[in-house]
Order: structure tokens, then sequence, then C-alpha cells
């Protein structure tokens, strides 16, 4: 089934729902919003039980029971993802390329060895869930509403194997944009994200988690951020934290191919795809530290940015290879993403026409 604008839902599916008694909007300042921090009223449920899924629901947002034995606590078979929805010009709400964030879900279950999701209970509860909570999407510029799916394991079992139950929630979460400034990153050349057979292209939680450490340890030295580089021969540039890496060289795009080590984002793909439609030329391959050194001493350099949902595009001022800075050009100065990122808002946002199709009006 396709969730498009225009084509019926034929099947629909049972979502049993139950309203909260007290809605938390009126008490939450819509103007200080930071990202991930608060939630709207309700959440959508689901479980994976005898080979099933079942028990599709809409609460209000709250703790949830679990056995202390839960193997996603334990062994981290547990997967995410993050998408956003936009407050349309003419009021309405819409949902920015969900059937990609539903197709990587189900990848990175695959991955982590857990149970997929039917494309309709993802989409229909995504959508009756905005439905209900239609009253957060935020009206601030650059504001939005993030939608955070979640599956992990839900067998009380100590034992090492995939888990037989699972859990499926969409949370939302009102929120102002992650990064408010350009960045300050450090090429990384000790710690590693992502290995070859790894689970580098998963949205899942170890991911995540093992690179707390290092990003840390960036802090400490004053960056805002890592590039985190091939685990091998750590030559190789690969993602900026959590989002997708880009440079503008010599007036193309250069971006770090999409290979097993590196997660692929809805928004490096839009990135790309608005890029050529605007005329550019785009390269996708393996980009090896030295070469963008080299670019930025040089001038040939004009550009350097990540990518992502949270991130959207955020500006890189600097960065700094084993003790040694290299100064970027004035992100004010960067005409071709800041060209990019507006057409992209504009067509988050409806302000100017969506010829891709990637808005989903619900
Ligand atoms: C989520 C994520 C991205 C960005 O993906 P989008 O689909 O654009 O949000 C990039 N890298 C990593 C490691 C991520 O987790």
């Amino acid at each position: 089934m396709n969730y498009t604008n225009t084509e019926t839902v034929i099947e629909t599916l049972t979502i049993k729902t139950t309203k909260t008694a007290h809605s938390r909007l009126a008490e939450t300042d819509k103007t200080d919003l930071p990202f991930g921090k608060y939630f709207t009223d309700h959440m959508f449920v689901a479980d994976y039980i005898d080979g099933q899924w079942t028990n599709l629901e809409i609460v209000p947002y709250g703790p949830i029971e679990m056995s202390p034995a839960m193997s996603a606590l334990h062994y981290g078979q547990t997967i995410f993802e993050g998408l956003k929805a936009y407050k349309q010009a003419d009021g309405s709400v819409s949902v920015f390329r969900a059937d990609k964030n539903f197709a990587r879900l189900n990848k990175s279950a695959e991955r982590m060895s857990m149970a997929t999701l039917p494309e309709d209970i993802f989409m229909q509860g995504l959508a009756a869930l905005i439905d209900i909570d239609r009253a957060w999407v935020p009206d601030i510029e650059n504001y939005s509403l993030y939608i955070r799916p979640t599956m992990f394991a839900t067998d009380p079992f100590l034992g090492v194997r995939p888990s037989l139950t699972y859990k499926f929630m969409i949370l939302m979460s009102p929120s102002a944009p992650y990064y408010s400034k350009p960045l300050k990153v450090k090429i990384e050349t000790k710690y590693t994200r992502s290995v070859d057979g790894g689970v580098g292209a998963a949205k899942t939680g170890g991911n995540y988690s093992m690179a707390m450490l290092p990003t840390t340890k960036a802090h400490e030295e004053g960056f805002d951020q890592l590039i985190w580089t091939d685990a091998k021969e750590h030559r190789y540039v690969e993602e900026s934290g959590a989002a997708n890496l880009m440079f503008v060289v010599d007036g193309k795009i250069l971006t770090p191919e999409v290979r097993e080590t590196i997660l692929d984002g809805v928004t490096r793909d839009t990135v790309i795809q608005l890029a050529k439609s605007l005329g550019y030329e785009v390269e996708e391959r393996r980009v090896e530290i030295k070469e963008v050194l080299e670019y930025a001493e040089s001038g040939r350099l004009t550009e350097a940015f990540a990518v992502g949902t949270a991130a959207t595009v955020t500006q890189i001022y600097e960065m700094n290879f084993e003790g040694k800075a290299y100064p970027l050009t004035d992100p004010a100065s960067r005409t071709i993403s800041t060209g990019i990122a507006k057409k992209l808002n504009d067509i988050r946002y409806g302000v100017t026409a969506d010829e891709f199709g990637w808005n989903w009006i619900v």
C-alpha cells in the first residue's frame, strides 16, 4: 500500500485509543523547546507476540512496565528512527518522507535479528498519533515535531538469542533545531564508530552509546563534534556524529558514498536530489582525509556541512586533524548549501511546490 495524499487506504487498522484526561499542551512553553525534551500528550504502542503484531494502541504518554530481565536492556536489540512533521503554510501538517524511515526501520530490524513491522502499522499508527496530537506541531520558523519510532526486544529472558517478543512505539517531541550554530569538528583517528561487517548502517542503540566517550572527550578538547573515519586505516572520512557529511569542492558536491559503515541518511538523499535538480554535480565516493585537508588548505573546499533529520543542514567552520586546525570559509559566505537548505525548508513547510512528492499531509 502506498501512503500518499491521493490514494485511499484500503484496510484501516483498529487502533484502540485512550485519550489523556489532562493535556500538558497549555502548560508547555512553545518558544522554549530544546530538542527531544518535551513529549506530546500521547504515544503509539504495539506488541509483537507469537509471530504477530497486536495490541495496537494510542495511550497517554508515560512510563511503561518492563521486566528487569527484558532482553533489550541486557543485549541491546533496540532500533529507532527519526523523522519530522511540519506545520504547513496553510495550517495542515505534513510528514517528510516517512516511507524512507519505514524502510530503514525494517532494514535495521533485519540486521539486529528483530521482527519487522508491516507498513500499515507504521503509517496508520503515525497518522492516528499525529491526528490526536495535531495541536502540538510547532508553528515557529525552523521548529518541527520530531517523531521517534522505536522498537526493542521484550523477552524476560537472560539467554542470548534473538527475542521472540518486541514492542514498537512512536513518541513525538515538539522541538527547536538540534544545532543552533556552526560546528568545530575533530577528525577522529583513534576511536571507531563502525566497521566492515558491523552494524554502522543500522540505527541501533549501541552505535550511539559507543560514540559517547569519544564525543565527550572531543567536547573536553573544545570541539563540538567528531568526524568519524574508517576503522581499518583511518584514512577516509565517513560521517559527522549522527549526521552525514558533505563538502563543496570546485563548486561540486562531494560526499562519502553509502556503504555498510555509513548510515543511509534520508536528508543526505534529499540534499543530493535537490542539488542535482538545482544543477550541481554530485560526486559520491570514498573521500580521503588527506584530500579534504588539501582542498581546505588550497581554498578549493568552499563549504563543509553535516546533514540529518535532527541536524538539518549544519555548517562546519573548522576541522582539526591530529592537533592541527584547518579553518574553513565563513559559513555566511556559503551559497550552495544555504541555497539547498532553503529549498529543502521551503518544501518541508509547504512554502514551495513539493515537486518530488516528499510531503505526506496527515
Ligand atoms: C540518523 C542518522 C543520520 C541521518 O539520517 P537522516 O535519515 O537524514 O536523519 C546519519 N548518520 C547517523 C549515524 C544517524 O544515526
